[in-house]
């Protein structure tokens, strides 16, 4: 995944809408009324080859109405901080506002690639409307209507040629060692796990090994363990009083686990697991980073009521179908089992490195493929004849075949729950491809 990409603007003009173009998701759930908490705010996209993550801005408010447009600001101008391209969407129908003035100007001085999209333009026929805007500034002026897709095509590609390259983000770190982040919900407790395991910070190599534009990597070596713990950039100096938004923490843990090898996702055992710790989980299983789930507060909970087996049932059941993943339990506090989350995230890393040869794949996993074929498809009979391990950093798999097209979703869980049963991949999100051999 390489580069955010932020939607700004006014209340109304459309960008929820948008975001839900963009990100694929097409029954709008969109709501007028200003101070709505969105129900996501971030996703993953794709366009041409090139996949990102999408973040809209505006819908996280809390407080009274005064506070809403101060708040939109905040938001506006964060997202231009952290996003690598922004959107600035206005209501081709409303016209200009001093509002999409005020913003415009932000965006054209934080320097960043920037387009406009003059929202509302239902038909084609509308175009010239965006002459109205063009005194914002913007070189790049799109109509679009959100609603019925016009327009959105000739954007996304403006839009992704301005995304950073994939080697433009990793850092040319001297060692390949183990990077690993805390993220979750504000509150949870990863400062407090973070200063627990890593003390007065003595297991410190150097204090900054190496700066991203998006992340700080701290190297440590402790317990006989050598690697990175990633934190946020741009975020760090600001303060811990805004992230309490869940806005700004979303930002975080998206930049935190684009920079990682493995993610520890915590999640707060008073609470259970909610819908923004799914958010969370799936944004680290679509960039395919390794994870853990700590239930931290552990401390705090009935154990009467509440037992460790019955918390991990409900959590699978949650996480389905990518229930291969490790869940410890820990309290920041009294100090229980941190040790053995940052041991099982570095297992985890290994685990992503494995590489199985091909002979073994094939002496392993065919003989299941011939007793258990995929099923039959319009008359033709399917069968597996290769396996091969691609030569990528993660787990990917190439099952070559005579009739790819037809291997179906259950099927390709059942490889998938062949290769996890033979070999251990908990923590480790897989990729299986099919070719025609
Ligand atoms: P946001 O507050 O900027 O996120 O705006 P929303 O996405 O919630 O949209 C505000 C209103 O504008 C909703 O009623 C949408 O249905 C409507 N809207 C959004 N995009 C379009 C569009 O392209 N054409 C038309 N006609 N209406 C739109
Ligand atoms: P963060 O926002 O995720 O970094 O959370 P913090 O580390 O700042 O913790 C939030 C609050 O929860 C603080 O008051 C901590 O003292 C408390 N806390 C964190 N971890 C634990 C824990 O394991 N048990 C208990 N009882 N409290 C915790």
């Amino acid at each position: 995944m390489a580069g955010i990409i932020a939607i700004v603007g006014r209340p109304n003009v459309g960008k929820s809408t948008l975001f839900n173009r963009l990100t694929g998701r097409r029954e709008a759930i969109v709501d007028n009324t200003p101070g709505v908490t969105r129900d996501r705010i971030y996703a993953a996209a794709e366009w041409l080859d090139k996949s990102f993550t999408v973040v809209d801005t505006g819908g996280y408010t809390e407080g009274s109405s005064d506070d809403f447009e101060s708040e939109i600001r905040k938001q506006a101008r964060y997202a231009i901080d952290e996003a690598h391209v922004i959107i600035l969407v206005v209501d081709g129908r409303e016209g200009l506002s001093p509002l999409d003035e005020e913003v415009a100007d932000q965006i054209r001085k934080s320097g960043k690639p920037h387009v406009l999209a003059v929202n509302k333009i239902d038909s084609p026929a509308d175009d010239y409307v965006i002459a109205d805007f063009l005194k914002l500034g913007f070189n790049d002026v799109f109509p679009i209507s959100a609603v019925n897709g016009h327009g959105t095509g000739d954007l996304l590609d403006k839009v992704v040629g301005h995304l950073p390259c994939e080697a433009d983000k990793s850092l040319d770190f001297t060692e390949d060692l183990p990077k690993i982040c805390v993220v979750g919900r504000p509150n949870v407790g990863k400062s407090s796990f973070l200063n627990a395991l890593t003390g007065r910070d003595q297991h410190i190599v150097s204090d900054v090994a190496g700066t991203t534009r998006d992340a700080v990597h701290t190297r440590y070596n402790m317990f006989g363990f050598d690697f990175y713990l990633v934190d946020t950039a741009g975020l760090r100096k600001k303060g811990k009083v805004s992230e309490d938004l869940e806005f700004y923490s979303v930002m975080r843990a998206i930049k935190s686990i684009e920079n990682s090898d493995v993610c520890i996702l915590m999640i707060d055992a008073t609470r259970g697991i909610e819908a923004q710790d799914l958010n969370i989980f799936h944004l680290i299983e679509k960039n395919k980073k390794g994870v853990v789930i700590a239930v931290n507060k552990w401390d705090l909970t009935d154990k009467t009521q509440t037992t460790a087996s019955e918390f991990r049932k409900a959590i699978l059941e949650r996480i389905k179908p990518f229930t291969d993943v490790p869940i410890l339990f820990t309290s920041s506090i009294e100090k229980t089992r941190l040790l053995k989350t940052l041991q099982e995230a570095l297992e985890v890393y290994k685990r992503r490195k494995v590489r199985i040869p091909t002979s073994q794949l094939n002496e392993t996993l065919l003989p299941i493929f011939e007793n258990t074929p995929p099923p039959v498809y319009k008359g033709k009979t399917v069968s597996i004849k290769y396996i091969t391990q691609l030569p990528t950093p993660r787990p990917q798999f190439a099952f070559f075949c005579n009739l790819p097209q037809y291997i179906k979703e259950p099927y390709k869980r059942f490889i998938e729950n062949q290769l996890r049963s033979m070999y251990d991949f908990t923590g480790v999100p897989l990729d299986i491809y099919f070719r025609k051999k």
